[in-house]
């Protein structure tokens, strides 16, 4: 057994059946260590209570800066930090790496998969599910071969890869019609993530890379950014998402809305009834529940969030919350939306909640978002926020926006790291990620090669 899970339980295999109790403090498990999870877990640190965080990577991943890994910007240890140094910094908790895979309620047992170790059955007292999203492909998941997302390390990684490859093989070919094809970029999906990997790639093949390729001229590159919906930015107030179309189209971006992709292949995608050959097409549109939710058995909305109370409870389970971007809870008349501020409110709700009720306190306030505003890059020098009523664009936008995301990073070394690398880029529009990945070369093959 993982010695994390054997000092966090008493717990029990596959065949041991239920867990017998005994321990001599209330446990709380969260699963998950995004921003709600840590964001609970650091709200539990002075409750007398046993708190085990549980995530199926070892790290945390400041999502907001993966388009920059993507685009060579910033390397993936720039923007994530291991989950397990909150063991160093809280004594009541402890870190477990395993994929949980079932929970059942009426006994308070979660089951957990450790790599290399096998099923593990853990009690809880208090479960906090914070497993927030994943990429939908709504329905059509052989787009997923073609298109990749993005929401991990190694998806930022692929994607960085296949557009500096895509760049080589067009630096390669003498077929002007591939060479087209693989100098044309589709992004589906004109949200956040789209507008700033869209941008930020604009730069990079403009700027970054001006003069390192003899036989093209990466400048040449089309981007199209595509969307079913009638605007960028949906989400955004109509003039920002306007400002924002215009800033793209100066960037040299195509944008097309209002157009439906119906299929993505190896040659690229159509939309719209238009084919449009593309070697790198990327999906940053959908997104929908990690399925753990589903399997607390309450209700769920379409993207397969769980429906929580105004305390973040499922219906009938009040030491059961889902938090983050699992949650799916109405403020008034708005969702709240799936952002990092509100996953990290949400998640330091529960665990307050959690403390409150432990020492005694049984009066429990619904919980509240506050709503800091949202914001947006595009490329360098100009980004957008919206807040409440106000609504700002443009260069001191853009600085905000840059405080705002260091000051957010997890740790030190990761701001110190990011800091570092914004401030080269700027002065020189360079990117220091520009790596393609070496495939793993198999043990004999260079001798098998040689012969
Ligand atoms: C590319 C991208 C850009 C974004 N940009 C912004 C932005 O600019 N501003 C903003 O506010 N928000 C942004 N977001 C949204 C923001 O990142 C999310 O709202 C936030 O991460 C939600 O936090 P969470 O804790 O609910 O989930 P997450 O941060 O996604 O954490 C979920 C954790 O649960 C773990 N997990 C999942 N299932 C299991 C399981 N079965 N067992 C064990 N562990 C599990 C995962 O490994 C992960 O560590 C962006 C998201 C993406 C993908």
């Amino acid at each position: 057994m993982n010695a994390s899970i054997a000092q966090a339980s008493e717990d029990t295999g596959p065949q041991s059946g239920v867990a017998v109790s005994h321990r001599t403090r209330p446990r709380v498990v969260i699963v998950g260590g995004g921003f709600a999870g840590i964001a609970a877990a650091r709200a539990l640190r002075r409750t007398d209570a046993d708190v085990v965080v549980i995530d199926r990577r070892n790290h945390h991943i400041f999502q907001p800066l993966l388009y920059q890994v993507a685009t060579a910007v910033l390397s993936p240890a720039d923007i994530a930090a291991p989950i397990r140094q909150l063991e160093a910094s809280q004594r009541n908790l402890s870190v477990v790496l395993a994929e949980v895979a079932g929970v059942n309620l009426g006994d308070r047992t979660i089951e957990a998969s450790v790599p290399g170790v096998g099923v593990r059955t853990l009690g809880f007292d208090f479960l906090i599910v914070a497993t927030g999203m994943r990429p939908s492909y709504f329905g059509s998941d052989q787009f997923a071969r073609h298109a990749p997302a993005l929401k991990t390390l190694g998806d930022a990684e692929t994607i960085c890869a296949r557009i500096l490859g895509a760049l080589e093989c067009a630096a390669t070919t003498d077929d002007e019609i591939e060479r087209s094809r693989q100098m044309t970029f589709v992004l589906v999906g004109a949200g956040p993530s789209g507008v700033e990997l869209a941008a930020s790639l604009a730069h990079m093949v403009k700027e970054t890379l001006r003069g390192n390729f003899r036989r093209i001229n990466p400048s040449e590159c089309s981007i199209v950014l595509l969307d079913a919906s009638s605007r960028v930015l949906p989400t955004f107030d109509e003039a920002l998402s306007e400002k924002v179309t215009r800033r793209l189209t100066s960037l040299g971006i195509k944008v097309m809305t209002g157009v439906k992709v119906e299929n993505i292949d190896e040659k690229g995608v159509i939309a719209g009834g238009t084919p449009i050959p593309s070697a790198t097409v990327l999906w940053t549109a959908g997104v929908a529940a990690s399925p753990l939710p589903k399997m607390l058995g309450g209700k769920t909305d379409r993207a397969g969030r769980a429906l929580v109370d105004p305390f973040l409870n499922i219906v009938g389970a009040p030491d059961v919350f889902v938090v983050g971007d699992a949650a799916s809870i109405m403020q008034g008349d708005r969702p709240v939306p799936g952002v990092a501020q509100a996953a990290i409110q949400q998640g330091r709700y529960a665990g307050q909640l959690i403390a409150d009720q432990l020492k005694g306190r049984q009066v429990r306030r619904p919980f509240h978002y506050f709503d800091k505003g949202n914001m947006a890059v595009v490329g360098k020098n100009y980004a957008i926020l919206e807040r409440g009523s106000l609504r700002t664009s443009g260069f001191l936008t853009w600085l905000a926006w840059a405080f705002v995301h260091i000051l957010a990073l997890p740790q030190l070394q990761n701001r110190l790291r990011v800091w570092g690398q914004w401030l080269w880029s700027y002065v020189t529009d360079q990117r220091s990620s520009r790596l393609i990945p070496e495939p793993p070369r198999l043990p004999g093959a260079e001798a098998k090669g040689a012969s």
